[in-house]
């Protein structure tokens, strides 16, 4: 069940137990939107935001909000991992309207090449008991 966006307390005291501080924020209308990179010198975008650019080497790589959808390139369905993650989960790579391919937990009823969106959702439980949630690109209902 995706955790409501209206939910902020508790969404974004889950998220700082899951993701580095500033990648995730709100836009002006409250959506939940990803904080990545762009490269200053050859505009290379990127998310998670590198310190150094991955493809010219400049250390200055500044904040920048990412797309808030995108186009699933990939996915798979996941039955064994560590205890905490809600299981099976399903994650693959999204590629955002800006160019940026992304690593993300999903939901929806996804095929590739659907349209996903970013959403907050949970995807796991702490060693006691408190859900733990993260971005998750969710897919339109067809
Ligand atoms: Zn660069």
């Amino acid at each position: 069940m995706p955790i409501a966006a209206d939910e902020t307390e508790t969404g974004e005291k889950l998220l700082a137990n899951l993701l580095s501080p500033g990648a995730v924020d709100r836009d002006e209308v409250g959506k939940w939107r990803l904080i990545g990179g762009c490269c200053a010198r050859c505009e290379t975008r990127m998310f998670p935001r590198a310190p150094i650019c991955p493809s010219c080497s400049a250390d200055h790589v500044v904040a920048e909000p990412m797309s808030q959808e995108g186009v699933l390139y990939s996915f798979t369905t996941v039955h064994v991992s560590p205890p905490q993650w809600h299981k099976p989960m399903r994650v693959g790579y999204v590629d955002l309207s800006n160019g940026v391919r992304v690593f993300s937990h999903l939901k929806g009823a996804l095929e590739i090449g659907a349209t996903v969106r970013l959403d907050i959702g949970e995807v796991g439980s702490s060693s006691n008991g408190e859900p733990l949630a993260n971005f998750v690109f969710v897919a339109e209902q067809t």
